[in-house]
């Protein structure tokens, strides 16, 4: 089976938009290949260095999703990759052979270097985080990595800089990761804009009740109808975006014959979506309160994928060293 390798930052409880822009991928994907799935925690330093002590909690409720979603630990090898240093030793055989131009015109690099005006991340960890990302890829050999069309440069950067090492050391032993890439419904956040915990604007997996039915009714609709008679159209509507994720085929030809009429209020509308979303999240919530309720289980599962993934990042580390000659 083809190796799928993909990682995530530990940012704590998961959202609506992780759940249908990465969780419900990586699921189906360890299905069809050898999947390894991490905890990205040494590149949650490279921006959240002063909030470390963070990281470990992060990392457990964050699991917690990827397991009650439906991640399964039989199928797929989940782990920490701060527990595998081999990544580390990796990451600074490539950086010896990484141009410095590459990093710099990494254009995420550029973009949140003016975007994230909060925090210090004119760090050298940061700037080299590309490096590190390819040393998390090519040190399994992995074939494949799901990515969204955003994400298509810092793959090609890796593919770079494992051609370089194949180059320079006259090898052919990393392969170029290739990318899966994943079409899916983005998911607006409740303000519309993107569905970000940090711009406390996400419907998160874990929220249910009163949060959940609050979030839901407060969603932004179609901005012309401002009175209960006026006629709505559902494609200029936020909610809409949920609704053609979350209700049935009848619930939305309905909506679309009603909208346009004002023959459907937007309360009652939202009403018929909180009880979808409800409905959808009950079992992932159930499932989610029973690893929550027992940490050590996740973190067993972690120490477990931990082993198995280091035993072959370990191999190729060892075979790096030969090719470069530091064999002693
Ligand atoms: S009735 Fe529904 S689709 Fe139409 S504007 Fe209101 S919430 Fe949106």
């Amino acid at each position: 089976m083809d190796r799928v390798l993909s990682g995530m930052r530990p940012t704590g409880k998961l959202h609506l938009g992780h759940l249908h822009g990465v969780l419900q991928n990586w699921k189906e994907l360890q299905d069809k290949y050898e999947c390894f799935y991490f905890v990205a925690d040494w590149h949650a330093l490279t921006t959240d260095y002063k909030i470390s002590h963070e990281i470990k909690n992060n990392t457990i409720e964050m699991v917690a999703d990827w397991l009650a979603v439906g991640l399964n630990p039989e199928k797929s090898t989940l782990f920490i990759q701060s527990k595998v240093k081999e990544h580390a030793e990796l990451h600074l055989l490539l950086s010896m052979i990484t141009p410095l131009g590459w990093l710099e015109r990494n254009p995420t690099y550029k973009e949140m270097k003016n975007e994230i005006k909060n925090k210090d991340i004119n760090n050298y960890g940061f700037l080299g985080y590309p490096v590190l990302q390819t040393a998390d890829i090519i040190i399994y050999h992995a074939k494949y990595v799901p990515v969204g069309m955003d994400q298509i440069p810092h793959l090609e950067l890796s593919r770079e800089i494992a051609r370089r090492f194949n180059f320079i050391y006259k090898t052919n032993f990393f392969i170029e990761p290739e990318p899966i890439l994943t079409d899916f419904a983005k998911i607006p956040g409740i303000d519309g804009r993107k569905m970000s915990k940090s711009y406390n604007n996400a419907i998160f997996i874990s929220d249910k009740g009163k949060d959940l039915e609050k979030k839901v009714l407060n969603l932004v609709t179609d901005t012309h109808r401002v009175r209960r008679t006026d006629p709505g159209d559902p494609e200029r509507c936020l909610a809409y975006n949920f609704h053609k994720i979350y209700c049935t085929e009848n619930e939305l030809e309905m909506i679309n014959k009603e909208c346009p009429k004002a023959g459907i209020g937007c309360f009652d509308c939202k009403k018929i979506l909180l009880k979808r979303i409800s409905e959808k999240l009950a079992p992932i919530q159930e499932k989610r309160e029973k690893y929550i309720s027992n940490k050590n289980l996740i973190l067993d599962i972690l120490e477990e994928g931990s082993n198995k993934a280091k035993k072959i990042a370990k191999e190729t580390v060892d075979k790096v060293n030969e090719i470069i000659g530091l064999k002693y």
